[in-house]
């Protein structure tokens, strides 16, 4: 067994109570892996409380919901963070009230934190480290945990279309499958979309600016979503879009916010965006991250250094 697997298990192993963390405006791979986790645990350690706390996303409810976790549970309990690369995007601020801190993450590792971390840049997803370790640990898994994992694989990976792809991608993919999981109703699930997002969709090509070399951006203001009576958080829907034109690169998806700001998507095929990103107040992985601007010229600033590295990978 990897040295770091036999650490988390046997810390595992040691706390009756264990509470699961990720990150605020949670994803396939965030809920996939927390909740995967949750039920993988509940199923080899049934005489232990595991417990999930969160934003409670509407949008993922047909995927899982999360408990209730009261502030006395923190105490002597072991906190785990999935999918979470820094301190200040965990969402629920209490998991520092935990005896004990463990990180599992596949973002780079920029901002280490807890007492054991196991983060692999190089895991397509949380989800599959998750899988990985119920591997390595000889666990019991069931199609409950199956389908969460397999749908924070499927999300993190555009389904298997990200270079994260790797053989064990595959590897973890197809162990999961063997379990009889609903698989067309899960990538029908994973497909649906309302016809406010559609709007959002038709909205984004017609509004799309692509210039010579790739760079594409789109703003979505918010009398837009309110005209849609969409939220913030609905945009991660549409942000892959602009990935589906030929010509488009390297894009941003500049989404207006309640106070005026701007919560910006970056996405790229080929070329690392990511240090735009922590320029601006951001971070996560080299093809997807996301950054935060203050105003409609900081989105300029923003779009113009997509540009300029797309100019500069031209020569
Ligand atoms: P999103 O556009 O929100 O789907 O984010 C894409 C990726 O960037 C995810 O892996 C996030 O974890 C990461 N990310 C998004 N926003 C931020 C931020 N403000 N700081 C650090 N990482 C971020």
């Amino acid at each position: 067994m990897e040295a770091i697997v036999e650490k988390i298990l046997d810390k595992i192993t040691q706390y009756d109570k264990i509470i699961i963390h990720r990150h605020v405006r949670p994803d396939l791979d965030a809920i996939g892996s927390q909740i995967g986790l949750q039920n993988l645990l509940l199923l080899n350690y049934p005489e232990k409380k595991i417990m999930v706390t969160g934003y409670d996303e509407p949008n993922l409810h047909w995927l899982a919901g999360m408990n209730y976790v009261a502030d006395e549970d923190y105490q002597d309990a072991l906190v785990i963070v999935c999918d979470t690369a820094n301190r200040e995007r965990i969402d629920d601020q209490r998991y520092q009230n935990g005896k004990e801190l463990i990180k599992i993450d596949h973002h780079p590792d920029e901002a280490p934190y807890g007492d054991i971390s196991w983060v692999d840049p190089q895991a397509s997803s949380t989800s599959e480290m998750i899988t990985r370790f119920s591997r390595e640990a000889k666990l019991l898994m069931d199609v409950q945990t199956a389908r969460l994992l397999y749908a924070g694989i499927v999300g993190d990976t555009g389904r298997f279309l990200f270079p994260s792809t790797s053989s064990l991608t595959f590897e973890m993919a197809a162990y999961l499958r063997q379990f009889s999981i609903d698989f067309s109703d899960l990538s029908r699930q994973m497909d649906t979309i309302s016809l406010e997002i559609a709007k959002l969709q038709g909205y984004v090509y017609d509004n799309l600016e692509i210039d010579e070399n790739g760079a594409a951006r789109v703003t979505i203001r918010q009398d837009l979503l309110k005209q849609l009576k969409l939220k913030e958080t609905d945009t991660s829907a549409v942000v892959g879009a602009p990935g589906r034109i030929k010509e488009v690169q390297s894009w941003g998806v500049f989404v207006e916010q309640e106070d005026g700001g701007y919560r910006v998507r970056l996405r790229s095929k080929t070329i690392p965006i990511n240090e735009i990103a922590k320029q601006h107040d951001g971070g996560g992985h080299p093809l997807a991250s996301g950054a935060n601007s203050a105003n409609l010229e900081e989105n300029d600033q923003i779009y113009s250094e997509i540009q300029d590295l797309l100019k500069k990978s031209q020569k």
